[in-house]
């Protein structure tokens, strides 16, 4: 390996935020803050460890992840209840958002649409930020557990991987095959994980989450949304996942209707603007 002797002043390069969210449309957090002084439950969704299950979202209503029984983590996919080809865009939420999601952050949907999907508007959690690890919770770095990356690490074929669940909540929910669902599947949100990036070779790493029964995180259905759930057999990702080893308990996710009129005002977000003509 040879050094540049310019090698310190190519590295002093000022560093620049790629995408500087000072334009991006805010949401109007205090009127979601209002709506949500009341709630009407309207249904409930409980996710047996090392499974999952879908739910559905109208536009406009509110949706808890809770913890209700010890600490689990969760992988969420989301999707437009009408076109499952709009569907949550880990990469481009971590692009614009940051490693982790907080109060107030959106949840991007894919090209062309590129529109928020759900708004964050609680988070129990909050308190944590980043620990000495670099470590904080809901990543959208990791993309879930896999039996493929499990078969090539290991040799075994696991099933309960959240991929898999996934697939069979989705399929479950739609009447699709399983070979029809598992396109459909995406990188997630990992609700209550603890993760980061090491410091000396700046590997995912996960560690045991701070989540505990009566935690949640809230969002706000921008859109009219079909969500899938997995209680990762990780349980709180604390030492492994892809196996029988680790405890692992139920998410429970609950759907909120706000007051009649308290709304008004919001809209739910169009289409992106973009004429998709790409240069022709
Ligand atoms: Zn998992």
């Amino acid at each position: 390996m040879t050094t540049p002797p310019d090698a310190a002043a190519r590295r002093a390069a000022r560093p620049v935020i790629c995408y500087p969210t000072e334009t991006l449309p805010t949401p109007d957090m205090a009127l979601y803050a209002r709506a949500r002084t009341d709630l009407r439950k309207i249904g409930e969704t409980l996710v047996p460890p090392r499974d999952a299950r879908a739910f559905r979202v109208p536009a406009g209503h509110f949706f808890r992840i809770g913890c209700v029984d010890g600490p689990q983590v969760g992988d969420l996919n989301l999707w437009n209840a009408h076109d499952l080809s709009e569907r949550f865009f880990s990469g481009k939420t971590r692009a614009l958002h940051g490693t982790h999601l907080g109060m107030g952050h959106r949840m991007w949907s894919t090209f062309p649409h590129l529109r928020p999907m759900a708004t964050l508007t609680h988070d129990s959690l909050e308190w944590y930020g980043f620990d000495d690890d670099g470590a904080g919770v809901h990543d959208v770095i990791g993309t879930r557990c896999d039996p493929y990356t499990n078969a090539l690490l290991s040799g075994g074929q696991y099933h309960h991987c959240c991929h898999s669940n996934l697939i069979r909540a989705l399929a479950a929910e739609t009447g699709q095959s399983l070979a029809e669902a598992e396109p459909h599947i995406h990188d997630v949100l990992n609700v209550f994980m603890c993760t980061g990036f090491t410091r000396d070779t700046h590997q995912y790493f996960m560690k045991a989450s701070p989540v505990r029964p009566g935690d949640y995180l809230e969002f706000f259905a921008e859109i009219d949304l079909i969500g899938a759930l997995s209680a990762c057999p990780g349980g709180d990702c604390g030492a492994q996942h892809s196996s029988d080893a680790a405890t692992c308990h139920p998410l429970l996710v609950e759907v909120f209707a706000p007051a009649p009129g308290a709304l008004d005002g919001w809209m739910a977000p169009q289409p992106n603007r973009y004429d998709r003509t790409h240069g022709s």
